[in-house]
């Protein structure tokens, strides 16, 4: 029988699994995963289990969430000699709530748990205004949905809690995708507080889990440099575009999906925005358009989906980020600026920057980096975890 409460029996009894010593050698670096083919020996392990971690001289190393199916077979979460029940998964909880307080401000949207981050592997959490949304990306965080449901009310007591379990990553686990209500009540779209503006949010199914929270800070870097005539390629619902019109530019936001677009436009009647035209369409063959057009611009952000999802679509999408940097420096008149991402984990920042210098070479431009930045504080980077920087965001300037 299954008793739910503080000595849940999954995680009472735990088995061992030994690790080879290029897995050691990696926990000791500071990185949380370790590879199916790193492991020696399973002892009465069952998938999403947390079990006890042992070298190969059988050294306890802590304890790991256990995934049966996907590469990452391990997620370290414990020291050993720490009890991983119900009341630690709390405290790490309560750790994450601590640090938003000293990192968010001027948001009521913004990243409560970020997987690796915040030592929770593979459990996101998104705080909405009222609502928070969920994502339990392995076997491990999807067992103890039912636990984060009551901790989640425990500690939040949100209007409503969302499951956003639609990320392909899931996949990996062979885990389903599914969307859906677990606790409360929601509307299909919330209204947020970002930076001062009101935002909607398509909380079912907006990209991600409804907005692009990681680029919350940036927007704020950007927003001085964002006036004139602006074209804010792969708007999505606005965020960069919005910045600018409250800085009187004119811009032109181009984003493929008309959803994204009508979301956009709401947005923008909400904060009372004018001079923003919204266009449905392909970025790669405006950026042509407006080349033959003779169409420049004062400043220009790049904001694409990850085009390398995995190391083998890494040289295509080096090319496909050249392509589009290329295009936009040529389009951007004297002193024009250049607002630039890449949510891609393995274009690393210096071979992101050399993929911008490059592009501004062949455009015979020189340009100045004004700076080189990541994702909002509210998705904190683990040291030693390099997986946990995927943002890049450069602002630049045509000389
Ligand atoms: N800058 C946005 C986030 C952009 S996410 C923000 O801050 O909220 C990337 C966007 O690119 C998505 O909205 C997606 O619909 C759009 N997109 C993907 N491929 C595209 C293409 N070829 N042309 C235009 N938009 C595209």
């Amino acid at each position: 029988m299954h008793v739910e409460g503080v000595n849940h029996p999954l995680e009472r009894f735990m088995g061992g699994i030994t690790i080879n010593g290029k897995a050691v050698g990696r926990l000791r670096a500071g990185h949380l995963w370790i590879f199916r083919d790193d492991l020696l020996d399973a002892r009465a392990v069952e998938d999403g289990d947390v079990v006890s971690l042992l070298s190969e001289r059988g050294r306890p190393l802590g304890s790991a969430l256990y995934s049966a199916r996907s590469k990452i077979a391990l997620r370290w979460v414990a020291a050993p000699g720490i009890e991983v029940n119900r009341d630690f998964w709390r405290a790490r909880l309560r750790t994450a709530m601590a640090y938003r307080s000293l990192v968010v401000s001027r948001t009521n949207a913004f990243r409560l748990a970020f997987g690796e981050g915040d030592l929770l592997p593979s459990l996101i959490l998104d705080r909405y205004g009222e609502v928070v949304v969920m994502q339990t990306l392995s076997r491990g965080m999807e067992r103890r949905k039912e636990m984060w449901i009551e901790l989640i009310e425990e500690l939040l007591s949100p209007a409503a809690l969302i499951e956003r379990n639609d990320a392909k990553v899931r996949l990996q686990e062979e885990l389903p995708l599914r969307t859906g209500l677990l606790k409360g009540a929601a509307p299909r779209h919330a209204i947020c507080r970002i930076n001062d503006f009101d935002f909607e949010i398509d909380l079912f199914e907006g990209q991600k889990t409804g907005a692009f929270l990681d680029q919350r800070e940036n927007y704020t870097a950007a927003e001085s440099l964002l006036y004139g005539e602006v074209l804010d390629g792969f708007s999505y619902s606005g965020g960069f575009a919005m910045h600018a019109a409250r800085n009187g530019a004119q811009v032109t936001a181009i984003d493929s999906s008309s959803e994204a677009l009508n979301c956009g436009r709401r947005n923008a009647e909400l904060n009372q925005l004018k001079g923003i035209e919204w266009i449905e369409g392909n970025l790669f063959d405006y950026l042509k358009k407006f080349e033959v057009d003779g169409r420049r611009f004062d400043a220009i952000v790049l904001d694409p989906p990850a085009f390398a999802k995995n190391r083998t679509a890494v040289p295509a999408a080096l090319r496909g980020y050249k392509e589009i940097n290329l295009r936009a420096i040529k389009l951007l008149k004297p002193g024009g600026r250049l607002v630039t991402c890449s949510c891609s984990y393995h274009v690393s920042t210096p071979l992101f920057l050399d993929i911008i210098a490059s592009a501004a070479a062949d455009a015979h431009r020189p340009l100045r980096v004004i700076e080189a930045r990541s994702q909002a504080r509210d998705h904190p980077v683990l040291a030693g975890m390099p997986e946990t920087r995927y943002l890049k965001c450069l602002l630049a300037q045509v000389l």
